[in-house]
């Protein structure tokens, strides 16, 4: 299993495990529906989950039974990317259980989840409280405001920001306003620089770069390794 090191930029979440870059580790995040596995690939770690998107009455059972599967490799750090969208995907109820369904494999494998939450969330504040996680969640692609940021994380949870939203000048505020042991940074599989992401950020923290690789270094490690 490849761990980051130290000094590593951290892609937290993409779409892609074929172009390695040196000196980066990428969290390529496997959709149940794509034909693709985790296994051992050099700068990559992996994520199984279903994403709402892809998700129909008719796949539901096949793809639950390859997130039970998989989520015990080694390679996989966690479950997701699974969660609600008002905008595309099927029925709330439908999203709804297969949510619940996949953060009870979450913590029965000790992992934690990785959450896709678009206009959703009530839903996905009620799931956290009628499930009670032992395992923190991590929501990636936020683009929200400050008070929702500050929401999400009153609740244990972590946050990653939508890789476009990060780099406006406008993000620049509510990321200084954020603690900065709780966030990730990621491309999302959009072929934007983790690098710029990075350069961006620690202007915002008024840190330097290798200040805030151990930043995220250290976050990557709370999150994933320690508590398993
Ligand atoms: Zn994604």
């Amino acid at each position: 299993m490849n761990l980051p090191r130290e000094g590593d930029y951290i892609d937290i979440h993409t779409h892609e495990s074929t172009s390695r870059i040196d000196g980066v580790l990428s969290v390529d995040s496997i959709m149940a529906h794509e034909e693709k596995s985790p296994g051992y690939i050099p700068g990559f770690l992996h994520t199984i989950g279903i994403h709402p998107w892809y998700l129909n009455e008719s796949n539901h059972d096949l793809l639950v039974s390859k997130v039970l599967k998989t989520a015990d490799n080694p390679s996989v750090i966690a479950v997701g990317e699974a969660g609600f969208d008002k905008i595309r995907g099927p029925s709330a109820e439908l999203q709804r259980q297969t949510f619940e369904e996949q953060v009870y494999i979450a913590e029965e494998h000790r992992k934690p989840v990785v959450i896709h939450c678009v206009r959703s969330w009530d839903e996905l504040f009620k799931a956290h409280k009628k499930l009670r996680p032992e395992m923190p969640w991590l929501v990636h692609g936020f683009r929200g405001k400050t008070e929702l940021a500050q929401q999400i994380l009153s609740k244990g949870m972590y946050l990653s920001f939508w890789f476009e939203f990060v780099m406006r000048p406008e993000s620049s505020g509510l990321i200084r306003s954020l603690p900065a042991e709780r966030i990730f940074l990621e491309t999302d599989g959009s072929g934007t620089d983790i690098m710029d992401i990075y350069n961006k950020v620690s202007a915002d923290l008024g840190v330097t770069v290798d200040e805030l690789k151990t930043i995220i270094y250290r976050n990557f490690n709370e999150l994933f390794t320690l508590k398993r």
